[in-house]
């Protein structure tokens, strides 16, 4: 998402800084990518490398024929980022095989000094893995850090670490060259103590556009100053500041439209061996009444793709197009509605200067502009400070442009967040805000990412339901807020709830529904005890539950089909906010019940003012409002689970709140149970997370 970010996050004038020795200007960039944030850092910074007069080898961690560290002696910058449950970034895989290998002697790499940049998100389990494995790796291997590792972190935005990471480099790279060259005079580069990154003393040189928008004023009065902040207008001190913005790159696509009507192009993407388009064929509310999200239960037939066997614990991608009306609006607003059904034919500008410069792979050759625009943007992307710096240039109005600058200037952050990134404004609703920008289509090209499949856990076993795949989805609301008139639905559940239209009968007949495109997604550790008799323990609100409900059936058909086993004791804290709205599956979760699959099931209803029936839990103590509150109830038999009988804990849902609260409550469970300080009982928690003991499948 932040890909074109920060290729172009450099600052608009820089002092060059002056090498010790003119031999020393080479460093390597090796990157480690997964959805073109990491890359798009490294070009940025190979980018800049020129202003500083140096020259960078930017390579992908797979492109190993094109660097050597075994022989490298010059600086080595790595920016990587952690994909999944903390694994590396696909096309960094072979490479941290290979640094982990065991027959690799401790002097490997003392020859090599390095940095590096780890990408993350703290709202997902082992943060910054794949950057902290490889620095474990060269450490052990004897090479030498030139630069503090910056650990950025997607959860609060990666631009908070990553911004005076990259400040910072250039005089730690300085320093590595100078290390070089003391180290010919006799001293080693181990003796230079990294370079912390150098915030306050790095000056960024003012952009000329300190007009403040309320001096610019048309009417050549006295100075207009609005009442109130909004996304388009700034009080005081921001509308008075001068600014910092960041530097603008010449764009380095070309883009054309030739006049060959393309309606008939088969789809591109869809047109995978392992995307299959699959009928809908029930659709159920799972919830009702007010002041609960709208869930829906969605039953897929795949019978006609016996490859398309799953396991609980799988879950798969949702192909959902942009919604044809934003299309259209975005077609308007490039002035080209005429022209939708013309090829598009994108190529790199044959002057570009961009290291690394490519055409975006997620664009099919011979596509219409109508196809580009449905299936292979996203339009809904929240626009990056790089984008509005870019949309600065096509924009007419000064008072609009001048507002564009502080959106993307360092002095106007905090707005930036408040205004665009925090309410997550599509880059339509910016141009709707803003109605004299008119930016040309190989803009929106270079800034807007792929339009990201959507993923959804499988909420049965094909054990129980052959042929059939089921998930469970809550309408994502964006409600009204300063840049947008009305609320919105989220894309992919939004174009869900319009293709079944719930408000119809609630199921439909067999050919009544549409059909969807749907791939299995690879590699999932999110599994059930292969041995029967491990006791295990599942937390999963809300939507959370979906998996979890392809355990129990799973488990129900291993009961029936080996009545002798021994089966481990088996729980589910479940948490909503009503009873009588949004307790999911309840009918099927208190089969599992009554049929001995589920030993126990912990229901807490964060709304409901009454102590509920049959939750099992004594007035005693307060009610438990939402899961964590369950598992404190129940810590004795928690800890016993997990600490004596080698039992599993499985986490199922939201990654922000919920599973931070339940890995907190763990903690504390851990420390009260066992009596042990908190950093023991944070080990304690890795250690079975590390077993694969303590497993969270979570979204946000
Ligand atoms: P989008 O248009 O993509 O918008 C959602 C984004 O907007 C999110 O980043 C969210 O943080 C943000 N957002 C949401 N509301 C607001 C708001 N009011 N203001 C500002 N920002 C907001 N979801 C399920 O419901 N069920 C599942 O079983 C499920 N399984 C998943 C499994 C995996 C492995 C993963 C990664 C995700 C899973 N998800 C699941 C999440 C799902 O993939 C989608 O992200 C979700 O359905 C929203 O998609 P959307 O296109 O409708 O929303």
């Amino acid at each position: 998402m932040l890909r074109k970010l920060f290729s172009r996050c450099m600052f608009e004038t820089r002092q060059n800084l002056k090498m010790p020795c003119e031999v020393n200007t080479r460093f390597v960039i090796l990157y480690g990518s997964q959805k073109g944030q990491a890359q798009s850092i490294a070009e940025g910074i190979a980018v800049e490398a020129e202003d500083h007069g140096l020259v960078a080898e930017l390579s992908c961690l797979n492109q190993s024929e094109k660097y050597n560290l075994e022989k490298e002696k010059a600086p080595v910058v790595f920016i990587v980022s952690t994909t999944g449950d903390g694994e590396p970034p696909d096309n960094a895989l072979q490479f941290v095989k290979g640094i982990k290998k065991k027959t690799l002697s401790t002097d490997h790499y003392k020859h090599l000094c390095y940095a590096l940049l780890a990408l993350g998100d703290t709202n997902y389990a082992n943060f910054c893995n794949c950057g902290k494995t490889i620095e474990r790796r060269l450490q052990a291997l004897g090479a030498k850090q030139f630069y503090v590792t910056g650990y950025a972190d997607d959860g609060v935005g990666l631009e908070v670490v990553v911004d005076p990471w990259l400040e910072g480099l250039w005089k730690a790279i300085k320093g590595a060259f100078a290390s070089y060259s003391a180290s010919d005079e006799g001293t080693t580069l181990s003796d230079a103590r990294p370079a912390s990154p150098v915030l306050a003393s790095q000056s960024h040189d003012t952009a000329s556009v300190s007009t403040a928008a309320s001096d610019t004023h048309k009417d050549g009065g006295a100075p207009h100053v609005p009442l109130a902040a909004s996304l388009t207008c700034s009080l005081p001190p921001l509308s008075q500041s001068s600014l910092n913005v960041p530097a603008l790159p010449p764009p380095y696509l070309h883009v054309s439209l030739q006049d060959v009507d393309s309606r008939e192009q088969t789809v591109g993407h869809l047109n995978n061996e392992n995307v299959h388009e699959v009928p809908i064929e029930r659709a159920i509310q799972l919830t009702t009444g007010d002041l609960v999200k709208t869930s829906l239960l969605l039953e897929l037939d795949t019978s006609a793709y016996p490859t398309m066997t799953y396991l609980p614990g799988d879950s798969f991608d949702v192909f959902c197009p942009n919604r044809a009306t934003e299309v259209e609006d975005m077609l308007c607003r490039l002035g080209l509605q005429d022209k939708k059904h013309h090829q598009v034919h994108v190529s790199l500008n044959k002057d570009t200067k961009k290291k690394g410069a490519q055409v975006p792979s997620y664009i099919p050759p011979s596509i219409s502009l109508l196809y580009l625009l449905t299936w292979c943007l996203e339009i809904r992307t929240v626009p990056k400070k790089a984008f509005l710096r870019a949309l600065v240039e096509h924009t007419g109005d000064t008072v609009q442009r001048r507002r564009l600058q502080e959106l993307c200037s360092k002095q106007g952050a905090t707005e930036y967040n408040q205004y665009v990134r925090d309410p997550g404004l599509s880059i339509l609703e910016v141009l709707t805000a803003f109605p004299s920008c008119s930016p040309p289509l190989c803009l929106l090209i270079e800034h807007l990412p792929k339009l990201q499949p959507r993923p959804y856990s499988a909420a049965s076993s094909c054990l129980k339901h052959p042929g059939k795949l089921h998930f469970v989805f809550n309408v994502v609301e964006f409600s009204a807020c300063s840049g947008r008139p009305v609320g919105r639905r989220g894309l992919c559940t939004g174009w869900l709830f319009d293709l079944i239209n719930p408000g119809k009968p609630k199921c439909s007949g067999s050919h009544a529904l549409p059909k969807i495109h749907v791939s299995l997604r690879p590699k999932c550790s999110f599994r059930l005890p292969s041995d029967l008799s491990v006791p295990f323990v599942m937390v999963g609100p809300g939507t959370g539950v979906a998996p979890f409900i392809g355990f129990l059936q799973q488990r129900e058909k291993e009961r029936q089909d080996n009545p002798e086993a021994v089966f481990g004791e088996t729980w589910l804290f479940f948490g909503c906010r009503y009873r009588d709205r949004d307790y999911l599956f309840r009918e099927e979760l208190e089969g599992f019940v009554t049929s001995g699959v589920l030993d126990h099931l912990k229901v807490s209803f964060s709304r409901d003012e009454l102590e509920m029936e049959g939750n099992e839990v004594t007035t005693s103590v307060a009610r438990p409002r939402y899961v964590q509150h369950n598992l404190l109830l129940h810590r004795q038999q928690i800890t016993e689970i997990l600490l004596k009988k080698n039992g599993c804990l499985y986490v199922c849902g939201d990654a922000k709140n919920m599973a931070k609260d339940v890995n907190d409550t763990l903690i504390e469970i851990i420390k009260t149970q066992l009596q042990v300080d908190q950093l023991e009982a944070m080990k304690t928690l890795a250690g079975l997370r590390e077993e694969k003991r303590y497993l969270q499948d979570i979204w946000g």
